[in-house]
């Protein structure tokens, strides 16, 4: 089916969509959806200065590394800031929910899918200067290649980490002893209650471990469009972190490129291929306990390591999976604890949302059984 209107035609709500006159509206079924075009004409010079595709009940799963999940009511690629608003307020005269999906490599669907509008950010653009200016919609790891191939210091640690620039800051991501917090500047986001684009400080964001302001209540109404880092040409290797020191610990000190190098090869050894296996990479975060609860354990289990920080003691949840849970390997409904590292949960194929979830929370239960750890999800779950 095609149908091409134009103007207001009342069988589209046209005038519920967007604000302008002119409005033209394509229709085409195919394959099981219906996409809807959605064109705005501003004045006769400026023709179709914005078109926003709406596709109706969309499986999801394939947006997303886990590949799990049922159908989204409505989804829209949001190419500008226009079109995201666009989406914005076609969901709220239609009072629908909105998620905004990234590369969909740190979240669950739910098995029902999502009785709302799925936006998945597709602003592109880099600005290199003082500081180095990135669109949401770029590709995460492209960015940091970009930035090695440039003698750029500050990323290296954090290569081959899927996903988009703008949720980067969403869980301050972090690898091998860096976190974005550390050189990010300020991020740019659209405010969902007002429409207008904010720019936040790297103080504004609240960055901890995993988390920032944007997991919180008052900062979910805030869609990231540009991130802004600051990046040095005359930076220093940060070996700290036990894997890359071994790496390197015949001396001397390593290039970019070769941190890079060294970087993507232990992920390599850890993480699933994500060609083969769904995952969303750690299902749960590092536990932060007391240290008096640290010292405790330590005597129970005499080889757990312990990081001091400001809150407490972060314990490695990967080593208690393993060595005190025994979890390392376990398969349960098609899931399960990648075998070279048990933080990770995997899709064996054709598992579902509720499997997973049920493997976690049996997880969950063990851990706080044997250790007395009651653990968090790093995961998004979408419902
Ligand atoms: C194999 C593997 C390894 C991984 N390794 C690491 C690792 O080492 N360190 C680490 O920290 N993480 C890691 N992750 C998790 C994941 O890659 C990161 O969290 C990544 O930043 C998610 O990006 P995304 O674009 O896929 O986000 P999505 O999964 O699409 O979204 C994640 C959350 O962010 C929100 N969001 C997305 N874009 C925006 C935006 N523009 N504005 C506002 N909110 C937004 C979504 O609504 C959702 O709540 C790994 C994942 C996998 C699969």
């Amino acid at each position: 089916m095609r149908l091409l209107y134009t103007d207001k035609h009342p069988m589209f709500e046209a005038r519920n969509i967007g604000c302008y006159d002119n409005v033209a509206l394509r229709a085409d079924t195919a394959g099981g959806c219906t996409h809807i075009d959605i064109s705005f004409r501003s004045s006769p010079r400026r023709p179709y200065f914005c078109t926003m595709e709406l596709l109706k009940n969309v499986s999801i799963a394939e947006f997303t590394s886990f590949k799990i999940g049922g159908k989204a009511d409505y989804f829209c690629r949001a190419r500008s800031v226009d079109e995201l608003k666009e989406a914005l307020a076609f969901a709220r005269r239609h009072s629908l929910p909105i998620f905004i999906l990234g590369g969909g490599t740190n979240m669950l669907l739910s098995d029902d899918g999502f009785r709302g509008v799925v936006v998945k950010i597709e602003l592109h653009g880099v600005k290199w200067g003082e500081a180095s200016v990135v669109a949401a919609g770029e590709n995460w790891d492209s960015f940091v290649a970009e930035t090695v191939a440039r003698g750029l210091w500050g990323l290296e640690n954090l290569s081959g980490i899927p996903g988009t620039v703008g949720a980067a800051p969403v869980q301050n991501i972090g690898a091998y002893g860096v976190e974005i917090a550390e050189v990010l500047e300020w991020v740019e986001a659209l405010d969902m209650r007002t429409g207008e684009i904010k720019q936040l400080s790297n103080a504004d964001c609240a960055f901890a471990y995993r988390d920032s302001i944007f997991k919180k209540q008052e900062g979910k109404n805030f869609i990231i469009t540009r991130v802004a880092f600051r990046l040095q040409k005359d930076g220093a290797p940060n070996l700290q972190y036990k894997d890359l020191a071994e790496y390197f610990s015949s001396g001397g000190a390593p290039t970019l490129q070769q941190i890079r190098r060294a970087v993507l090869e232990i992920r390599a050894r850890k993480f699933p291929d994500l060609k083969t296996h769904g995952t969303a990479g750690s299902f749960f975060k590092n536990p932060i306990i007391s240290k008096e609860k640290f010292e405790e354990l330590k005597k129970r289990f005499p080889g757990l390591s312990g990081f001091p920080v400001p809150s407490g003691v972060k314990v490695p949840l990967a080593w208690i999976l393993d060595k005190i849970c025994g979890l390392k390997g376990f398969e349960q409904d098609n899931t399960a604890l990648w075998k070279d590292q048990p933080l990770v949960l995997v899709n064996k194929g054709g598992a579902s949302a509720s499997a997973v979830s049920a493997l976690a929370d049996n997880i969950a239960h063990i851990v706080k059984e044997k250790t007395g750890i009651e653990i968090e999800r790093e995961v998004n779950f979408l419902c």
